[in-house]
Parts: C-alpha cells; sequence; structure tokens
C-alpha cells in the first residue's frame, strides 16, 4: 500500500535534483529473461565491483516526467516512446532490451507508489521519473555482461524556469566534440555525458548555458545543443539537425507534430552553422525545460556572434509551442495524439 501523508514538501522551492521518496522498482535479467518487478524502499544498489557498468560503461537511462493536472490526474507524457528508446539503447551497447510492456507496468508502478510525491498542479512542478540499466556481471576482459539491473526512481522537481521562462545564451566551438560521427550519441548513455562535461564546464565558466556542438565529422552542420535538441524556427518553418550523433528526443519530436498541427513546415535536415544568421528564433529542446529560447550564439572560434533575439523578448512561436506541450502534459488542453497515459 502506498503512503498517503502530506510529505511535507515545500513545492514552490523545489528544483532540478534529486530528492529521496517512498520507494523504487527494479527487475533482473539473469539466465537469458527478466525476473519479476521488485519494490525497494532502501536507495542504495549493491554489485560486483567487476561489473561490466563501472569497468566498461554499459549504462543507459531515461528521463520522463509525471504532472497532475487540474482534475486531480496523473498523467504520464510518451512513455511508450521511452520504452522503445531504451530498448534501442540497449541494442546499442549490447545489453538486455527492457521489454516495452515491463517498462511501463514499472513507470505506473512507481509513480502509483510515490502518488505523495506529485507536485500540485498550481506548483508547476512535476514528477520526474529516471529509468536506469545497467551492466551486472563481473567482467575484467571486454565483453558484454550477461546479467543486469533495471531500476526505476521518481522524485518530484521544480519547473525548470522558476521565474518564468526566460532566454539564454549558448556557444560553439570545435575544441570539443560530445560524441563520434557512428559512435553512441543516438542512444541514452551516461558515457556521453561524462564525455560532455568538460564542454559544458567550459561554457558556464564562459557565462553560457550550454555548448552548441556541431556534427563531429565535418564541424559545419548543427548537431545537440548541451544534453538537448535544437531546433529554430525561419520564415514561419520549424528547422531541427538531423545527424546520426543525436538523440532523438521525444520533446522535440511532439513540438515538430504540434508545429505541423499549427500548419507549420518541419524541416529535419543538416543546418549549416552560418545559417545561424537567417533564423528568427531557436531553442534547446528536452523533458527537463520543453523549449529553452536561445537569444545569442556565439561562435567562440572565430568571434561571430548569431543575435536570435534582437530585443531579448522570447519569440512568439517558440513561446507557443512551449505553452501547447505544457497544456497538453498537465490536461488542460485535449489529448488528440494520444500521448499521455492517465495513471489510475
Ligand atoms: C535525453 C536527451 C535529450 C532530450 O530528449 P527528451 O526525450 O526530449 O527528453 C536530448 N539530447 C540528449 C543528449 C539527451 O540525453
Amino acid at each position: 500500500m502506498s503512503n498517503t501523508q502530506d510529505p511535507q514538501i515545500d513545492w514552490k522551492s523545489l528544483h532540478f535534483g534529486y530528492s529521496d521518496t517512498d520507494a523504487n522498482v527494479r527487475c533482473y535479467y539473469k539466465d537469458g529473461k527478466w525476473g519479476d518487478i521488485q519494490v525497494e524502499t532502501s536507495t542504495t544498489i549493491e554489485i560486483h565491483m567487476a561489473a561490466s557498468c563501472l569497468h566498461y560503461g554499459q549504462e543507459i537511462f531515461e528521463g520522463l516526467k509525471a504532472f497532475r493536472g487540474r482534475d486531480g490526474k496523473i498523467r504520464v507524457f510518451r512513455l511508450e516512446e521511452n520504452a522503445r528508446r531504451i530498448a534501442d539503447s540497449a541494442k546499442g551497447l549490447l545489453m538486455a532490451p527492457v521489454p516495452e510492456e515491463l517498462f511501463i507496468e514499472m513507470v505506473k508502478k512507481v509513480v502509483k507508489l510515490n502518488e505523495r510525491f506529485v507536485p500540485p498542479y498550481e506548483s508547476g512542478a512535476s514528477l520526474y521519473i529516471r529509468p536506469l540499466e545497467i551492466g551486472i556481471s563481473p567482467r575484467v576482459g571486454v565483453a558484454p555482461a550477461s546479467e543486469y539491473l533495471f531500476v526505476i526512481m521518481a522524485m518530484p522537481v521544480g519547473p525548470y524556469f522558476k521565474e518564468g521562462i526566460k532566454p539564454t545564451k549558448v556557444c560553439i566551438t570545435r575544441e570539443f566534440d560530445r560524441v563520434a560521427p557512428k559512435g553512441t550519441g543516438r542512444w541514452k548513455v551516461g558515457g556521453n555525458y561524462a564525455a560532455s562535461l568538460g564542454a559544458g564546464e567550459m561554457a558556464h565558466s564562459k557565462g553560457y548555458s550550454a555548448m552548441l556542438y556541431l556534427d563531429p565529422k565535418e564541424k559545419k552542420y548543427l548537431d545537440e545543443c548541451g544534453p538537448a535538441n535544437f531546433f529554430a524556427i525561419k520564415d514561419g518553418k520549424y528547422i531541427t539537425p538531423a545527424s546520426d550523433s543525436i538523440l532523438p528526443s521525444i520533446t522535440n519530436k511532439s513540438l515538430m507534430q504540434l508545429a505541423r498541427d499549427m500548419g507549420m513546415e518541419v524541416e529535419a535536415r543538416h543546418i549549416p552553422v552560418e545559417e545561424l544568421a537567417t533564423v528568427q528564433e531557436a531553442a534547446a529542446v528536452g523533458t527537463a525545460a520543453v523549449a529553452s529560447p536561445i537569444s545569442e550564439i556565439d561562435d567562440l572560434d572565430n568571434g561571430t556572434k548569431y543575435v536570435i533575439l534582437k530585443d531579448g523578448k522570447i519569440g512568439p512561436v517558440v513561446m507557443s509551442l512551449y505553452n501547447k506541450l505544457r497544456a497538453i502534459q498537465y490536461g488542460d488542453e485535449e489529448d488528440v495524439h494520444g500521448w499521455v497515459t492517465v495513471i489510475e
């Protein structure tokens, strides 16, 4: 039975970070099959010191959110898409894929068990759900594990934009790559994040919110924006980079659909850096912020400054896409595409 006591959280002061909740759910893969779902209150895991995740990086994850609506109902956004994506990441790293039905059942279970931590509608906060899969067989020679652990934890997080949605600057340099051209960029792998910490730190130290990466092969085209996808609005069109080194963002995919619904053309294609001089709006896109508007993009290698928002005001298209998606997530607007799952 889940605890129903008020957890005494100041929902308004929540930020994006880890906090303990009531329970997490786990499942082990052993002898070629997934076992039963386990409910755990402990926040630690015990694994072998030679586990393949620790030595050879067999680790993948996901991130999705649950929202409490004005009607009190809890909605999870596009969990089937996350289920498909983590199975794809697993195949990429020769890990055992979690069956989609198991993923969905475990997400529903972890939300239900932590129902009292789903923030109230008015707070603008949400429950962040973090699935994680690791290889746990002892391996010293390089080889995939034969045993895996899949865990899902959940915790309340504040709205990304506490003081209202605010544009930020990002930067470009050819000194760093996040991933390799035919590497692991298209999968949600922890190692990609480790590889990007240096670039992120450099961007932050210079006052930018993120590094806008170029394609790692030719360094001509836009790739990902820090840990997020990138899109721009150009003459009424939604343009977003297409590349083998980009993680297919579910938020980006959703915004593309909403843009089409609004009658816009959508182009997923190579976007040369110089094309930034011709766009009217730009944003980083992902589960954490939905769409984070970009005011300026500075190319640190040649001094070019692409000023996107001349007056610093958020563009109308990014703003309406942001509002539309949030409204669907919170149940304020009709879910015509069948994107939300109500947790009963
Ligand atoms: C998770 C992630 C995103 C955003 O994906 P969403 O499904 O929209 O949350 C974008 N880029 C990278 C590298 C990511 O890991």
